[in-house]
């Protein structure tokens, strides 16, 4: 695989894995199918993938698909897509629900063992119990009764489904992970690949810690929040006799006035208030593509971030900074003004007849190529720009030279034309407004520039805080422009620098019968364009 790291820069991840040894290192990326893969997701892979080459070992990409109430078969695809997407690439790729059997199997033997119980104490009232450490009446049931009932779950029997099994460990335990945890429910629901043969799934914490196990994995890289949980995974893999499996915890990451669980990122999906898992205010692999992200700068932020246990709160700013820099050299420089009030101009000698030039698309690149400018004796320039000017204010035409303003025609406070006359003698050096311009035509190029701000209000949403009360229901802005003929030729996915006005990605290519062209404005880590 392409991992293009530079050795000299390892920084942070220059941590050794406890115990790892080149060439039996195995590490597994577990995604659940319930939503599109988001930037937090492909910190998690990366690491995985890092420290599989860096041992020379494997890496298991496991779809993790042990809940039908929340997974389906698109969020499988997408997943699959983003993967190669991001170049990652896994030695093997299995389900755990490839397992089902397994568990199944495992599942009574924790319960022939007299190590779990299957209980019908309602949600609720587990958790509190589960709080106050108060043990259920079913905890010493004997294993017959226990098989009985496992057997009446396994049949998604009306009965059945008031069951789930439990692991037998310790009410009393201070870590409350440990507290007889849920190992097995009941679900009617279709699963999208094994469909109604199962009536019963395997928790998370019950199915991690055995497939891990029989996979091979060596090191199960797993986000901070689950470290109570540690105990608890180590602890079924004893029961059931299986090899135990070396836990190395790393920190999530999160962003400021943002969602990166897929339960939020679906609410908001759900509610409408986006266009999609693609939206480009999401942190999905997708959306973030959509807002002008590359996924070199996304490899670099996170590889920046190493695999520290630290607390990560991030501010965007620093992921497209580094990102400014990979588009910088390369993105290709055309003009628009803003349509509303561009101020005609006539240039006294500019030429009667449209003239063409051709120019670099990037001053400091010539392999980025060259485009066609029109010089003309009537041109355009933004307002804002023109209200800057007075007669005989010298200023600079961009790719054209200097130009002398012999008339200010003002409505109010809004310039409504000018005249000038070139001064193609005079050094651009001498004059403070370096403007663009366009050559007034018919065929400029109606241009729809969206600017998008974050969806959340709130830096942090706090524990006791919901998240559907921070929305911000402003996080979008769409101005109309008028662009240079030459931004004709855009394709979906391009990325270039409107000058003067910064970067951006094109959502949607201009054909005739698709207009206008549709570009995101792409922060840039310096002005928060809100
Ligand atoms: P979500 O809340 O987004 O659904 P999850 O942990 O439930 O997160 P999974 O699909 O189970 O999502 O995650 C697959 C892997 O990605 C796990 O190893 C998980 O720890 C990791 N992961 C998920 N979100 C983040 C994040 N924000 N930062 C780092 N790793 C993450
Ligand atoms: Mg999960
Ligand atoms: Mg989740």
């Amino acid at each position: 695989p392409d991992l293009a790291f530079d050795p000299a820069k390892m920084g942070q991840f220059d941590i050794d894995l406890p115990g790892a040894e080149e060439g039996w290192v195995c590490t597994r990326f577990p995604p659940e199918p319930s939503g599109y893969l988001h930037i937090g997701h492909f910190k998690a892979a990366f690491l995985n993938q890092f420290y599989a080459t860096r041992y020379k070992g494997r890496m298991i990409m496991r779809f993790d698909d042990t809940n039908p109430a929340k997974e389906n078969a698109e969020f499988h695809q997408a997943i699959w897509e983003d993967m190669q997407t991001l170049r990652i690439v896994p030695s093997i790729v299995t389900h755990t629900s490839d397992y089902f059997d397994v568990f199944l199997r495992y599942c009574e033997q924790l319960l022939r063992a007299g190590k779990g119980y299957v209980d019908n104490t309602p949600q609720a009232q587990m958790q509190e119990e589960r709080g106050a450490g108060i043990e259920s009446r079913c905890r010493n049931q004997d294993v017959e009764t226990n098989m009985r009932l496992w057997a009446m779950m396994q049949e998604g029997s009306e009965e059945g489904q008031k069951y789930c099994v439990r692991a037998k460990i310790d009410m009393q335990a201070t870590n409350k992970a440990l507290r007889d945890p849920v190992m097995y429910r009941v679900s009617l629901i279709p699963h999208p690949i094994t469909k109604t043969k199962y009536k019963v799934y395997p928790s998370y914490d019950f199915a991690c810690p055995i497939i891990d196990s029989i996979e091979g994995v060596t090191h199960a890289l797993r986000t901070t929040e689950y470290h109570d949980r540690n105990e608890q995974y180590h602890w079924v893999q004893d029961a059931l006799g299986l090899r135990r499996v070396c836990i190395y915890d790393f920190s999530r990451l999160n962003f400021v006035k943002s969602v990166m669980s897929k339960r939020r990122l679906k609410w908001f999906v759900d509610q409408g208030l986006v266009e999609g898992w693609d939206d480009p205010r999401f942190p999905t692999i997708r959306g973030m593509a959509r807002r002008g992200l590359t996924i070199e700068a996304l490899r670099l932020f996170i590889f920046e971030q190493g695999a520290s246990k630290a607390i990560n709160l991030q501010t965007w700013d620093k992921l497209w900074s580094i990102n400014k820099k990979v588009i910088d050299p390369v993105a290709p420089r055309y003009t628009a003004l803003t349509k509303a009030a561009a101020v005609p101009m006539e240039i006294a000698d500019g030429p009667a007849e449209a003239e063409y030039r051709t120019v670099p698309k990037h001053r400091k690149n010539p392999t980025v190529g060259n485009k066609v400018v029109r010089y003309a004796r009537r041109i355009l320039l933004e307002q804002e720009d023109a209200a800057l000017c007075q007669a005989g204010t010298e200023i600079t035409l961009m790719n054209w030279g200097n130009c002398v303003v012999d008339e200010v025609v003002r409505e109010g406070e809004a310039v409504v034309r000018m005249r000038g006359h070139l001064h193609l003698e005079g050094n651009p050096k001498d004059t403070q407004l370096k403007l663009t311009w366009l050559a007034e035509a018919e065929d400029l190029l109606p241009v729809k520039a969206v600017t998008f701000g974050h969806l959340i209000t709130k830096d942090k949403i706090e524990e006791d805080e919901k998240f559907e009360d921070f929305v911000n229901h402003h996080s979008k802005e769409e101005v109309e422009l008028l662009g240079d003929p030459s931004l004709r030729s855009l394709k979906k996915g391009d990325i270039i620098q409107l000058e003067r006005k910064g970067f951006y990605f094109c959502d949607r290519a201009y054909t005739r019968e698709q207009r206008p062209l549709v570009l995101h404005y792409i922060p840039d880590g310096h002005i928060e364009k809100e």
